[in-house]
C-alpha cells in the first residue's frame, strides 16, 4: 500500500458511523466521487453492523477495520472475533438471514458485493469474521 490505517473500536451501533467517517475521510485524497464514496460507506456501514449484531450478537467486542490505498485502488478489511458463520455461502445468498424476528433483509452481503468490485468473506465458528473488499 501507499498509505494504510488500522483502527479498533468497540461493537456499539454508534461506531458504524464512526467507521464511515473514519474511511471517508482516509480516502478523500483519492478524490473519490459521491457515488464512489457512498458506495463504499455502504459497504463499511453493512459490514461493521454485521459484526455487531451477528459477530457479537449485542455484547461488545472488538471490531478492527483495516483501510489500504494503492494506486487508485481502495482496499477494506472489516473482522471480528464473534460467533463466526457456519456456512458462508449460504449466509452470502441475498435475502438470507439468521435473524429475522429482527427483521433484518438479509441484504448486507449482497450490497458489499453489488457495491464493491471484490468481496471476500473468511470465518471460522468461535473465532471471527473477517470481510475483505476492494473498490
Ligand atoms: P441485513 O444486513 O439486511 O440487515 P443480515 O445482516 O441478516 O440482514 P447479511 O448482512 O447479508 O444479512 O448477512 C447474512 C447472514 O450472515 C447473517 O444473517 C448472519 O447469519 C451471517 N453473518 C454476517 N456477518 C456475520 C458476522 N460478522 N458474524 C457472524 N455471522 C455473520
Ligand atoms: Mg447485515
Amino acid at each position: 500500500y501507499s498509505n494504510e490505517m488500522t483502527l479498533e473500536f468497540e461493537s456499539i451501533s454508534k461506531n458504524e458511523s464512526f467507521a464511515r467517517i473514519v474511511v471517508t475521510a482516509f480516502i478523500t485524497s483519492l478524490d473519490p466521487t459521491l457515488e464512489e464514496l457512498s458506495d463504499i460507506k455502504t459497504a463499511v456501514s453493512e459490514a461493521v453492523t454485521n459484526c455487531i449484531i451477528h459477530g457479537y450478537e449485542n455484547t461488545v467486542g472488538k471490531i478492527k477495520l483495516n483501510c489500504g490505498i494503492l494506486d487508485n485502488t481502495v482496499y477494506i478489511e472489516v473482522s471480528d472475533r464473534g460467533k463466526g458463520i457456519e456456512d458462508i455461502s449460504k449466509a452470502m445468498e441475498p435475502l438470507y438471514t439468521s435473524k429475522p424476528e429482527l427483521e433484518r433483509s438479509g441484504m448486507g452481503f449482497a450490497f458489499m458485493e453489488a457495491f464493491m468490485d471484490e468481496l471476500e468473506v473468511k470465518s471460522k465458528i468461535g473465532e471471527g469474521t473477517t470481510v475483505k473488499m476492494r473498490k
